[in-house]
């Protein structure tokens, strides 16, 4: 019987080890996977910090009545703290700058008026020890966890980085990854003419873009192998070899020319799954180089070969560079769409948010697991377990993001 899709991502993440980790510049880190947690250096922020340009005074002396302050000095962003000495008496501040020692208390210029060396505060000005400070550790503790191993960063965690001095962070190393295209139909994108039986070489190009842009590949390098066993054979014997990750697809199925399981299988490639119980997608076949690189073949239908991808491929790769894994997510069905009594249906769907707050997967109807142009627009796929040929609208899914 076949596994599962559950069954199948089980399998291919246990035959996936996580790879080592590497130093990169920050300015560099953007998409990268944190393997080292980012850590606080210093309290966060590490003074008390004035948010808004005005004067810093004692609360108590205006608690107490006085409205008229004597100005007695300039603190500015960067400055060493000033210190404030006597109760009649305030310090001109500068949005940035620490709060002056002998100051708890802050009033924007907005609620003042200025006279020479003095100024007067409004009547009905709110003064209260804390206004406008950012106080020193309120954000987070020396020693504080700020971003957690695991993480795929993005410019947040990059700034949280910067903050804290880190130039180099520790990240996960992305594989070398091959992207093999079967076929004797296929032509190169830029090929001079195309004759009606051919087909463009399209997949390949995609999963490159998908990896390159998903942040998934340190190198992807396309090939191209003709249906023709030895030559399938010399080229995989070259390509396992030299990659970390091998990712094919077509040759798969169970025609004439699919020589790729037999290919694989004497290259020692140990096959792990051949076939999942789903729709599209069935013929995906994923094992392990005796060197334990991973192999993945997908089916050359762009259908079957894009969910395929994201359903086994991404959270294998993911896994490579250590991020810690997602929680799932789950979505309704916006129309009733195509199951199947035994095979798992993996439906290509839209997004559709509604102002009450919903979002909810309006299934694209796809003639075949060939008609790619279906995809165009889609925001990913959910998943139908077996039992019935129609799947109502309503049901809850679990949705795969293609992103
Ligand atoms: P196969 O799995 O080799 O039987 O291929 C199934 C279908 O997918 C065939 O119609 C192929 O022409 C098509 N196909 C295979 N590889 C590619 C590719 N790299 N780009 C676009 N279509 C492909
Ligand atoms: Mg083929």
């Amino acid at each position: 019987m076949l596994p599962s899709p559950a069954d199948a991502e089980r399998i291919v993440l246990e035959n996936i080890f996580t790879l080592p980790a590497e130093h990169c510049p920050l300015a560099a880190a953007h998409g990268r996977v944190l393997r080292a947690p980012i850590v606080a250096d210093r309290e966060l922020p590490p003074f008390d910090r004035v948010t808004m340009d005005g004067f810093a005074l004692r609360s108590a002396a205006w608690a107490a009545g006085t409205r008229r302050f004597r100005v007695t000095g300039m603190q500015a962003a960067g400055m060493g703290p000033l210190t404030l000495r006597a109760d009649d008496e305030c310090v001109e501040i500068a949005t940035g700058a620490v709060l002056p020692a002998g100051a708890d208390c802050f009033v924007p210029y907005e609620e003042t008026a200025r006279d020479g060396e003095f100024v007067t505060i409004a009547n009905d000005a709110s003064l209260a020890p804390g206004r406008s400070v950012h106080a020193r550790g309120s954000d987070g503790a020396k020693g504080a966890v700020l971003v957690a191993a695991g993480v795929r960063l993005t410019e947040r965690e990059v700034a949280v980085a910067a903050a804290c001095g880190d130039a180099q962070l520790s990240v996960g190393m992305r594989p070398s990854v091959a992207v093999v295209a079967t076929g004797d139909e296929l032509v190169e994108v830029d090929a001079p003419a195309v004759e009606p039986h051919q087909i463009r070489r399209s997949n390949d190009v995609a999963l490159r873009a998908a990896l390159l842009g998903g942040e998934l590949a340190a190198r992807v390098e396309c090939f191209h192998l003709r249906d023709e066993r030895t030559e399938v054979e010399a080229g995989l014997r070259r390509i396992v070899a030299e990659f970390d990750v091998v990712l094919l697809t077509g040759g798969v199925s169970k025609g004439k020319f699919d020589f790729v399981p037999a290919a694989l299988a004497a290259l020692g490639v140990e096959k792990k799954i051949a076939g999942v119980a789903q729709r599209p997608g069935k013929p995906f076949w994923f094992g392990v180089t005796p060197r334990r690189a991973p192999v993945f073949a997908l089916p050359g239908n762009p259908v079957s070969a894009s969910v395929c991808y994201r359903r086994y491929v991404v959270p294998a790769l993911e896994k490579m560079l250590g991020v810690e894994l997602a929680y799932p997510d789950w979505v309704p069905l916006a129309n009733t769409t195509p199951g199947h009594p035994t095979l798992t249906r993996l439906n290509a769907v839209r997004l559709i948010a509604t102002p009450d707050g919903r979002r909810t997967a309006h299934a694209v109807a796809c003639n075949t697991s060939g008609d790619f142009a279906e995809l165009v627009g889609t925001d990913g796929f959910v998943e139908l377990p077996p039992g019935a040929t129609e799947v109502t609208a309503g049901t809850v899914a679990r949705l795969w993001a293609w992103k």
